[in-house]
């Protein structure tokens, strides 16, 4: 926490808009809509709340393809299955760690071919590093579908110095515990597009119809976000910008202090991306990073493994996939550090150091 939080959660106890409706979240919106650029924002209950109402108000339902990036945390993925459509995974480019755009459109031709035009693609800027949103773009007009971007874990993350979360026809962002900025739990669809949002806005409050008495005319949920948490979100949002610095100053230690052992790699971007670097990720060749999470792990220091992909989870094996294996290769080689906004410079030097001795022995 900031320490800010505290005075729009007392507006919001004080005037008593407890609940789902409240000045905070109107202003949340708005807020939100500053600092990205983006024309209309939708403060939800969580990103996967976000993504969910995002294929909903594209009206995705049962029997439909959405292809996905397949290295990603689950929440992208499920909210397909919770409309009835199939997810159907593109595996990443080696840079970024992203979406491949190759793959992405040899999804389409083969989908295209087969006379069932994919419905939309869901792309992620995984731990803060902006997707190839150019020639993901230029595929998503060519052929005509719809960009859902999760932005889950990229706010304050630029490609060509415009906010990530704003180049799809609707972004979404997450504001769980463990994000760059934090809610407690809550999440957010932004989009430019009116129409989209305010369908969102309806079926995240009960699809309730604006007459007095209780009429519904669609299956709606109970999405929205409360007066109290969008308070939280407030004072959260005026210190992303150096919560953002914090996060990068972070990966340009452990850059500086271990790019020398061979066979690391650090994700990396463009010169036009702009990365929150919410986590700081490398690989390391010959699929040892397990020894150096257990070094960690000796000191009571905690990291954790790149997402599994999902065409290797359980539940969605059996799925579609194409392009190569990137992804795989990034799971088995690559790790995340300790990547906090308020890591000391003492905590940084200790985590490098067991880094570095691991590559010593
Ligand atoms: C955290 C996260 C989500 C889900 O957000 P919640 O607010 O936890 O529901 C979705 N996608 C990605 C990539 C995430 O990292």
């Amino acid at each position: 926490m900031s320490g800010r939080e505290m005075k729009y959660i007392q507006e919001a106890f004080d005037s008593n808009w407890i609940a789902h409706i409240g000045p905070n979240i109107d202003a949340f919106e708005a807020e939100l809509c500053q600092y990205t650029g983006s024309k209309y924002a939708l403060a939800v209950s969580s990103g996967t709340a976000a993504i969910h109402l995002a294929l909903l108000a594209m009206g995705i339902g049962k029997g439909d393809i959405v292809l996905c990036q397949s290295l990603t945390f689950v929440a992208t993925a499920n909210p397909i299955m919770y409309v009835g459509a199939t997810p159907v995974f593109i595996d990443s480019e080696a840079t970024t760690w992203n979406m491949c755009p190759n793959a992405l459109e040899d999804a389409i031709l083969h989908y295209l071919q087969m006379g069932q035009k994919p419905k939309a693609v869901i792309v992620m800027h995984l731990y803060g590093m902006p997707a190839m949103l150019d020639e993901i773009l230029y595929l998503c007009r060519k052929y005509g579908i719809p960009l859902i971007e999760d932005a889950a874990e990229a706010l304050g993350s630029e490609y060509k110095g415009r906010k990530v979360g704003t180049f799809g026809d609707i972004g979404i962002f997450s504001f769980n515990g463990n994000k760059i900025i934090t809610t407690s739990g809550g999440g957010a669809l932004l989009s430019d597009n009116a129409g989209l949002v305010e369908k969102a806005r309806f079926l995240a409050t009960q699809a309730r119809e604006p007459v007095a008495h209780y009429e519904h005319s669609a299956v709606g949920y109970n999405y929205r976000m409360s007066n109290v948490c969008a308070g939280i979100g407030r004072g959260q949002l005026e210190v992303v910008g150096e919560r953002v610095w914090m996060r990068r100053g972070n990966f340009q230690f452990y850059q500086i202090s271990l790019h020398k052992n061979p066979g690391i790699d650090f994700q990396d971007g463009a010169i036009d991306m702009f990365s929150n670097r919410w986590l700081t990720a490398l690989t390391i060749a010959g699929e040892c990073p397990s020894l150096v999470h257990n070094a960690l792990l000796a000191n009571g220091i905690e990291s954790r493994p790149v997402w599994k992909p999902m065409h290797c989870q359980q539940i969605y094996k059996t799925l579609p996939r194409f392009g190569g294996s990137v992804s795989e290769r990034l799971f088995h080689q690559g790790l995340c550090l300790p990547s906090g906004s308020n890591l000391s410079d003492d905590d940084r030097k200790l985590i490098a150091s067991i880094v570095d001795d691991c590559f010593k022995t």
